[in-house]
Formats: structure tokens, C-alpha cells, sequence
């Protein structure tokens, strides 16, 4: 399934969905932090601080749109912990995943969880 750069037009989140093409032309996509609507974001623009752009392969990766605050990354990583998935976060806030394997994981948790 292609993956899709999405940035709130609320509060300019950006995080990146995975689903068909069908599914991004019928559904809306909803911000996790304030709830506003998603429009896609072309690759490689207005992503601040990205090294190398585009680095879905690459393991740690950082990950924006599953990031924080910095002030809320202790509570973020103690609900990590909490949950018993990765909880690691850089010191700007966003999300880093050791594997693919901890970000399913942490992403599967979560939901369950019901944390977004
Ligand atoms: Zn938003």
C-alpha cells in the first residue's frame, strides 16, 4: 500500500497514512492532535529538520508523525513503557523506532490502547 504524507491544515501535524488509493480518495483523513482535517503534503516539503529527506527505510528512524511535544516526551515515553513497546523520542519530540518490527508494534499497541 502506498504511504501518504499527510499535514493537518489545523495545526500543521504531519504524519504519514498508509492505505490504498481508493481509500485515500474516499475517506478523510482526521489530525490526531487537534482533529482537523489532512491534506497531503508533498514529499520532501516544509519538513523541518528531516535529515537526508525521505528515510522510510532506514532503521532508527525518526519518525515526525508520531512525535510530541517536548515538554509531554516523559509522559509519551512512560506510556510507552506503560504499554511495553519502544519508548524512545528524541530530544525535539519526535518518535524514534529501533525496527520496523517496534514501530508495528508500538503502533498496534497503541491503538489497542486507544491512545490516538
Ligand atoms: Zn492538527
Amino acid at each position: 500500500m502506498p504511504e501518504y504524507d499527510m499535514k493537518c491544515r489545523g495545526c500543521n501535524a504531519r504524519r504519514k497514512v498508509t492505505m490504498t488509493a481508493a481509500e485515500f480518495v474516499s475517506s478523510d483523513v482526521a489530525c490526531r492532535k487537534c482533529g482537523g482535517a489532512m491534506v497531503r503534503q508533498m514529499p520532501g516539503a516544509g519538513a523541518p529538520g528531516a535529515p537526508g529527506g525521505h528515510s522510510s527505510k532506514c532503521w532508527p528512524q525518526t519518525d515526525l508523525s508520531f512525535g510530541v511535544h517536548p515538554s509531554q516526551v516523559k509522559e509519551a515515553a512512560e506510556t510507552d513503557r506503560k504499554l511495553g513497546v519502544c519508548a524512545d523520542y528524541a530530544h525535539n519530540g519526535d518518535k524514534v523506532f529501533p525496527s520496523r518490527e517496534a514501530k508495528r508494534k508500538w503502533y498496534n499497541a497503541h491503538r489497542r490502547a486507544k491512545t490516538f
